[in-house]
C-alpha cells in the first residue's frame, strides 16, 4: 500500500510539483497577504470606531459639564443679589424663588449665614421671616381680664359672657398676637355656646386679618382659625361652605415658602386631610361640587411632593449643611468660584452647588447659597439631550452608570464586552462614567465580511487549492488503483497456470515412470492433462483475446455455424475432463436452433467461460444446466447453476475487467477476472448480450442473447 503510494507519487511527480509550484505556492502567499490585510482593516476599523465612541462619549460629557456649569453660575450670580448680600430675607427669598423655583435642573436651595442658622429658601421661609411666637407678657391689668374670663369660661360654664368678656379685652390691647389670641378664645366659647354662626364668623375674622399670628406657644392662630371654621360650618349643615374654608386651610398649610416647622406642616396637613375626608364620607358629602374634590386632589399631590421636599431638606441639613458650616467658618476671602459637593447616599447621590456670599462692607465672605441638583432631571432629560446631541452610530449603546458601575441611564444593559470608550468627568461631579458599547446590531469587528474583497479572494483560491489538492489524490489513488490491479492480476495469472501446469507435470511423472498400468487409468489421466491443458489454452486465448480488445485490434470471423453443436461438444468436454467429484453438467436443447451467422471459436470460448465459472461455483452434487432454445428471433443460451452465487451488490459488476468477486476470495477460487468480460464482449460483437441474475445460496444464471439474422 505504502510502496504503492510511493511509486505513484514518484510517477506523477511532475504533476505534483507544478501543482505546488503554480498553484499551491501563489495561493499560499495570496492568502497570508490577504489574512493580513483583513487583520490591518479590521485593526482599522476597530480604531475609528474607538475614536467616534470616544468623540461621542466626549460629546455627552461635554454637554452635561456645560449644564451644570452655566447652572452653577446661575447660583454664583444669584448669590451677588444685592438682597441677598444685604441679608434682606424678603428680597433674597424672592431672588433665590425667581431662579430656582420653576429651574427643572434645581432641587432645595440652602441658605445660610455665618453663625446663622441654615434655612431653605425655596420650601421654608428663613427663621428671621417665620412670625415669632405671640408674647406672654401683657400688662397686669389685662392679665387679670383674661383670668376672669377663664374663671367665666372653664369654671362657670357662662360661655356666652365669657365670649364677651374675650370679645372686649381683644380692644384693649394693640398687640395683634395677642389680639388675635383673644379673638380665637371668643369664637371657642360662641362654639361651646352653640352659636356656631357666630363662631364662624369670628374664626373667619381671624383667619383672614391674623393669618401670621402666633400664640405664645407659637401655633398658627390663622391656620387653626380656619380648621375651626371648618368645624363650625360642619355643625351648621353646610358642607360646602366647610369643603371651601378646609381647602383655604390646605392652601394656607401648603404654601411656600412655609412659615411652619416640618412638624406643624404635618400635623397641619393631616388634619385638613382628616376633616376632607370625614366630611367626603358624610351622607351630606355628595352635595361638594367636583371642582372642590378635584382642587383638593390636586392639593393632595402638592402634599406629597412637599413631603418628599422636607425629606430633602432634612437630608441636606445632615448631610450638607454642616460641610458648609465648616467651610464658611474657615473661609476667609470672599471667592466668585462656585465649588461642588457631591455625597452618596443610599438611595441615590446628592449633587450639590455652592456658591460663597460676599461680606456687604469688607473683603470676606457673609454667608453661601447653594442648591441641590436634581439628579433625575440631570440623568433623564439633560442626558437624553446629551445622547441625542452626540450623534451616536446606529447600533451604538450608551450606558452612563455611577463609580460602582450601576447604571443610571441608557439603553440596554451592559454587554459583557469591554466598553469601546469610558468617559469620566471632572472631579467626578457628577460621580459618574459614561461608557459606550459597540451595539448589538454591529458584528464583531464591524468588518463585513462579506462584503470584502480579500475575503472572496481567499475563499477563491481556497476552492482552487482544494479542487487541485482533489484532482492531484485522485489522479494518485488511480494510479494506485492501477498498480494494485496490475500486481493482483500477475498474482492471479501466475496462479492459473500455476495450478494446471502443476496437475500435468505430476500425471506426466507417473505415466513415465510406468507405474499406471490399468488402461482406464490411464484413460482418465489423460483426460485429465487434456483437461488441463484445454484450461492453458482457454486461458492463453483468454489473454491475448483481452489484449487485442484492448489494443482494439480483435477480429471475429463469422460463418454458418450450428450453435447447439457447439453447445453439446462443450458440455461434452467439460463432463470428460471432470477429474474429482463435480456438479452434474446437463444440456437441453429445446427444439430445431437454426445456424446463426457467429463466430464459432468466439462463441466456444464464450460458452467454455461461462461453463467454466459455473462449475468452478458449484458444488457436488449439485447441478449445472445448459438450455438452448430460440426466442422468436434470437437464440438464448442459459447456463444456469445451483451454486453459491454473486452478492447482491457485485451483480452489476462480474462483466468489468479484473473484477473477482467476494465469493471467488471465499472459495479461494481464483481467476483472472477476464472471463465475463470476454463473454460480454463476444456477445456484443455478435450483436446480442449478456444477462445475469444470481442469488447467493441459490445459483445464479448466465444468460446468452444473440439474433438469428445478424
Ligand atoms: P474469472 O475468470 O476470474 O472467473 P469472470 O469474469 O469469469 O472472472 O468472473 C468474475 C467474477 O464473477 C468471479 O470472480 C465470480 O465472483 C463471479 N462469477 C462469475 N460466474 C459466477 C457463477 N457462476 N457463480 C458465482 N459467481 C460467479
Amino acid at each position: 500500500m505504502l510502496e504503492n503510494l510511493r511509486i505513484a507519487v514518484r510517477k506523477q511527480k511532475k504533476l505534483v510539483l507544478i501543482f505546488f509550484l503554480t498553484i499551491f505556492l501563489p495561493a499560499l502567499t495570496l492568502s497570508v497577504f490577504g489574512v493580513r490585510a483583513i487583520r490591518s482593516e479590521r485593526f482599522r476599523l476597530a480604531r475609528q470606531e474607538e475614536t467616534e465612541a470616544r468623540r461621542a462619549a466626549g460629546l455627552i460629557r461635554a454637554h452635561i459639564r456645560s449644564e451644570i456649569e452655566s447652572f452653577a453660575r446661575i447660583i454664583v450670580e444669584t448669590a451677588q443679589e444685592p438682597a441677598l448680600v444685604a441679608k434682606d430675607l424678603n428680597g433674597g427669598l424672592e431672588a433665590v424663588g425667581k431662579r430656582f423655583a420653576s429651574d427643572p435642573l434645581a432641587g432645595q436651595t440652602v441658605l445660610l449665614y455665618k453663625g446663622g442658622t441654615a434655612s431653605f429658601p425655596l420650601l421654608q421661609a428663613p427663621p428671621g421671616m417665620r412670625p415669632a411666637a405671640g408674647a406672654r407678657a401683657v400688662n397686669a391689668a389685662l392679665a387679670d381680664g383674661i383670668r376672669r374670663a377663664e374663671t367665666l369660661e372653664f369654671v362657670d360654664r357662662n360661655y356666652r359672657a365669657a365670649a364677651a368678656r374675650y370679645r372686649a379685652l381683644s380692644t384693649s390691647t394693640p398687640d395683634r398676637n395677642l389680639r388675635a389670641d383673644l379673638l380665637s378664645r371668643q369664637a371657642r366659647c360662641l362654639q361651646k355656646a352653640e352659636d356656631f354662626q357666630g363662631a364662624a364668623r369670628v374664626y373667619a375674622g381671624v383667619a383672614g386679618d391674623y393669618a401670621e399670628s402666633r400664640a405664645p406657644s407659637g401655633l398658627p392662630l390663622g391656620l387653626i382659625a380656619r380648621l375651626q371654621a371648618v368645624e363650625c360650618y360642619l355643625r351648621l349643615g353646610n358642607p360646602q361652605e366647610a369643603a371651601g374654608a378646609a381647602l383655604d386651610a390646605y392652601r394656607a398649610v401648603l404654601g411656600k415658602p412655609s412659615t411652619l416647622t416640618e412638624d406643624q406642616f404635618k400635623t397641619y396637613a393631616s388634619l385638613v386631610e382628616e376633616a376632607f375626608d370625614r366630611f367626603l364620607a358624610l351622607e351630606t358629602g355628595r352635595k361638594i361640587p367636583e371642582a372642590t374634590r378635584a382642587e383638593y386632589e390636586a392639593l393632595r399631590t402638592d402634599r406629597t411632593a412637599m413631603d418628599r421636599e422636607w425629606a430633602e431638606t432634612g437630608m441636606l441639613e445632615s448631610e450638607i449643611v454642616p460641610e458648609l458650616e465648616r467651610r464658611l467658618a474657615l473661609s476667609e476671602e470672599y471667592s466668585p468660584e462656585p465649588y461642588r459637593i457631591s455625597r452618596k447616599i443610599e438611595d441615590g447621590d446628592i449633587l450639590f452647588v455652592g456658591a460663597w456670599i460676599a461680606e456687604r462692607n469688607g473683603p470676606g465672605t457673609a454667608g453661601v447659597l447653594g442648591v441641590r441638583l436634581d439628579v433625575e432631571h440631570l440623568a433623564g432629560a439633560t442626558l437624553a439631550e446629551a445622547l441625542a446631541g452626540a450623534g451616536l452610530e446606529d447600533g451604538a449603546e450608551v450606558v452612563v452608570a455611577d463609580l460602582t458601575g450601576r447604571p443610571l441611564a441608557g439603553e440596554g444593559s451592559p454587554t459583557t464586552d469591554a466598553p469601546l470608550a469610558t468617559e469620566y468627568f471632572e472631579g467626578n461631579f457628577p460621580p459618574w462614567r459614561i461608557e459606550l458599547f459597540r451595539g448589538p446590531a454591529q458584528g464583531p469587528g464591524v468588518l463585513d465580511l462579506r462584503r470584502n474583497f480579500y475575503f472572496w479572494t481567499i475563499l477563491t483560491l481556497v476552492v482552487v487549492l482544494a479542487f487541485g489538492a482533489f484532482l492531484i489524490a485522485r489522479t494518485i489513488g488511480q494510479e494506485m488503483e492501477i498498480l494494485k490491479i496490475k500486481s493482483d492480476f500477475v498474482s492471479s495469472v501466475s496462479h492459473e497456470f500455476k495450478t494446471p501446469l502443476t496437475s500435468i507435470r505430476s500425471l506426466m511423472e507417473r505415466l513415465a515412470d510406468g507405474k499406471v498400468r490399468d488402461p482406464a487409468k490411464m484413460d482418465r489421466y489423460f483426460g485429465i492433462i487434456a483437461h488441463d491443458t484445454e484450461r492453458l489454452t482457454r486461458l492463453v486465448n483468454n489473454l491475448l483475446d483481452f489484449s487485442k480488445i484492448e489494443e482494439g485490434k480483435k477480429e471475429y470471423d463469422f460463418a454458418e455455424t450450428d450453435v447447439a453443436r457447439i453447445a453439446m461438444e462443450q458440455v461434452e468436454a467439460y463432463r470428460k475432463g471432470q477429474v474429482q467429484e463435480g456438479p452434474e453438467i446437463r444440456l437441453e436443447v429445446a427444439g430445431e436452433i437454426p445456424d446463426i451467422r457467429a463466430d464459432a471459436e468466439a462463441l466456444t470460448r464464450a460458452l467454455a467461460n461461462l461453463l467454466g465459472n459455473a462449475i468452478k461455483f458449484t458444488p457436488a452434487g449439485k447441478a449445472v444446466r445448459v438450455v438452448l432454445r430460440r426466442d422468436g428471433e434470437h437464440i438464448v443460451l442459459e447456463v444456469a447453476d445451483e451454486g453459491i452465487g454473486i452478492h447482491p451488490d457485485e451483480v452489476g459488476k462480474v462483466f468489468e475487467k479484473f473484477f473477482q468477486g467476494r465469493n471467488a476470495h471465499d472459495l479461494s477460487a481464483r481467476g483472472t477476472g477476464l472471463g465475463l468480460t470476454l463473454v460480454k464482449h463476444i456477445a456484443e460483437a455478435h450483436g446480442g448480450r449478456v444477462l445475469v441474475e444470481s442469488e447467493v445460496g441459490r445459483g445464479s444464471k448466465f444468460t446468452l442473447v444473440l439474433p438469428i439474422g445478424a
